[in-house]
């Protein structure tokens, strides 16, 4: 379904502080599965998943949706590609402090705009089916680790991705929250979502739920399943 061709990617070209992220990666992700992107950090995790979320362009190289290519497609369309495509569960979450959980889950559909009421019945839905009904209008500081990420999950979810992209989703959680998360990508998975996730958590990567394994290193893909 995603379709990597020797995608590179380099910071600060023709400086001193030049730096390849990704080195040339060619690779085939499969839909209706988890795949790990495994690798210590600055292996080029990151910026390998900006550039599939089409958050950011290779420098060079192509990577195709379907079979229709939208790494060099102007900015306009990588946007269209990227909403329409895409749900995203960044490290710590990054909630909106100040915002409630409702409007935390909305906020990634305000760019679509959709019809108002018919927006909130859907963030409303998601939050019942997450379990965070109670939660809807709290304020997101004031949730626990679980009630967070779970909210995370509903903000990503909003706009009815095919793809859900998470990086390093663990990073900052206990073992039993991990286990958690795994478990809500694994039943994703089962819902018919393609999860891709990027970690260096044994939770994550040796989990029954993850099928696939691709290890990075040094900006290249060092081997996997
Ligand atoms: P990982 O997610 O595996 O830790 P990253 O993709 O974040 O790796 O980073 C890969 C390399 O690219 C690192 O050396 C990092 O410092 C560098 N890098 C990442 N983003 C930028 C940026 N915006 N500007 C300059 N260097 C960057
Ligand atoms: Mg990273």
């Amino acid at each position: 379904m995603i379709e990597l061709h020797d995608v590179k990617k380099v910071f600060n070209q023709g400086r001193s502080n030049e730096i390849w992220a990704v080195r040339g990666v060619t690779l085939d992700l499969e839909p209706n599965l988890v795949t790990v992107l495994k690798g210590p950090s600055g292996s080029g995790k990151t910026t390998l998943l900006a550039m599939i979320g089409a958050l950011s362009r290779p420098t060079s190289g192509r990577i195709s949706l379907d079979g229709k290519l939208f790494s060099n497609l102007p900015e306009r369309f990588m946007t269209d590609v990227r909403r329409e495509t895409y749900g995203f569960v960044f490290q710590r979450f990054n909630l909106i402090r100040g915002l409630s959980v409702l409007e935390n889950v909305m906020l990634p559909a305000y760019p679509l705009a959709p019809e108002y009421s018919a927006l909130k019945r859907r963030a409303t839905g998601l939050l019942r089916e997450f379990g965070l009904e109670g939660k809807a209008e709290s304020k997101v500081e004031w949730l626990s680790g679980g009630e967070a990420q779970r909210t995370a999950i509903c903000r990503a979810l909003i706009n009815e991705p095919r793809i859900l992209i998470a990086d390093e989703p663990t990073a900052n959680l206990d073992s039993s929250l991990s286990r958690e998360l795994v478990g809500l990508i694994g039943d994703l998975v089962d819902l018919g979502k393609t999860v891709l996730v990027s970690s260096h958590d044994p939770i994550v990567f040796e989990s029954s739920r993850v099928s696939r394994v691709v290890e990075m290193r040094d900006g290249r893909v060092a081997g996997g399943s």
